[in-house]
């Protein structure tokens, strides 16, 4: 039987499709009452994050449900995700245990993740990593990414901080929740493009020549895929060797150009052998189609020198910009 999202069958199950699979959702949605929300932990463009309980500790990510925007489509919107978020299941991915599913109160309930992101030990307590914890990170990275697009699904936000880092394990967390962020109050905006900040460098090239003010974000028509996922994997590999964003500090004008023209930032900074970087420019790769699998990245870090790099007088470092060509 297919039913569209919104639907419910006999029994008052709730159902989901995707793709033209229908699926019960039912033993997936927690009652809103059954939650305790404890301490705050932060806000994002979904809405307010709660450490809580369910069954011991959990992260609940509340959604902030825009007045405007037709509740239906809000709600067909987050069950599609939610639908896509039960068939995760590994090591590397943050553990989705439920959602409330009845508006207002429209919540994703996950395992709470120890440690820190690694935007707040990179950015924040400014920690520098050496080769081989880089890699380490970088290979459970890949290993949870490439699971995710062996189940159909695209991230759509890979960036240091949806990574989290504790006791040499890497967690992934915030995947395909990129449409339901676009519904939520905060991040609307009828007239022009909302651009967070410390996000324009996660987007390809394509992304970023789709984006114009208004129009493809909020039409939910911007060309993510896996390879725009890659993409966004080679920027965190840049902040894993470099502790800095790629054109850190750039007016996002100045970044849409170049990203749209192809130009890449020095990579003067980066700590490294050649084939560390190439490995960057693989991921970073101006066409879509020539950038690796995570498979392949898998095999490419397994070869990697692990050794901390000494710069020899015949390796020059490259302090020019490079250009996609
Ligand atoms: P953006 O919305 O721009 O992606 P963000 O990633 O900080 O920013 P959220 O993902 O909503 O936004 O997270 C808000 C806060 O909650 C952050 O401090 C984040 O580290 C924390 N957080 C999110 N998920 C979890 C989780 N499962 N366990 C522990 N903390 C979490």
């Amino acid at each position: 039987r297919e039913d569209s999202v919104d639907s419910q069958d006999d029994e008052g199950h709730m159902l989901g499709r995707v793709g033209s699979i229908s699926v019960a959702l039912k033993e997936w949605d927690i009652p809103f009452e059954e939650l305790i929300r404890e301490d705050y932990i932060g806000t994002g463009r979904f809405g307010k994050v709660y450490k809580g309980q369910w069954h011991g500790d959990v992260a609940i990510k509340m959604l902030n449900m825009d007045p405007n925007t037709d509740n239906a489509a809000q709600l067909s919107a987050f069950k599609v995700e939610v639908a896509n978020l039960r068939k995760t299941r590994h090591e590397n991915l943050v553990l989705f245990m439920g959602a409330c599913m009845k508006p207002p109160h429209l919540a994703i309930v996950t395992s709470l993740c120890r440690g820190s992101s690694l935007f707040t030990l990179l950015h924040v307590r400014k920690e520098k990593f050496n080769m081989s914890k880089a890699i380490i990170i970088a290979q459970q990275v890949s290993q949870g990414m490439g699971y995710l697009h062996a189940k159909g699904i695209v991230h759509k936000d890979l960036k240091t901080k949806n990574i989290f880092f504790d006791k040499d394990k890497v967690v992934i967390t915030d995947f395909g929740l990129f449409n339901v962020t676009k519904l939520c109050h905060a991040s609307r905006h009828a007239d022009r493009l909302q651009i967070p900040p410390g996000w324009l460098c996660y987007l390809s090239p394509e992304i970023i020549k789709a984006l114009q003010a208004g129009a493809a974000y909020a039409n939910n028509d911007l060309p993510f895929s896996t390879m725009s996922d890659v993409y966004a994997f080679g920027t965190v590999w840049y902040e894993l060797l470099n502790g800095h964003w790629p054109f850190e500090d750039q007016p996002a004008e100045s970044i849409i150009w170049q990203v749209g023209h192809g130009i890449k930032p020095s990579f003067g900074l980066i700590r490294g052998s050649k084939d560390v970087k190439d490995m960057l420019l693989l991921c970073w790769n101006y066409k879509c189609e020539d950038r690796p699998s995570f498979g392949n990245l898998l095999k490419i870090m397994e070869r990697l020198p692990r050794k901390p790099f000494t710069r020899s007088p015949s390796h020059p470092i490259h302090l020019l910009s490079r250009s996609a060509d």
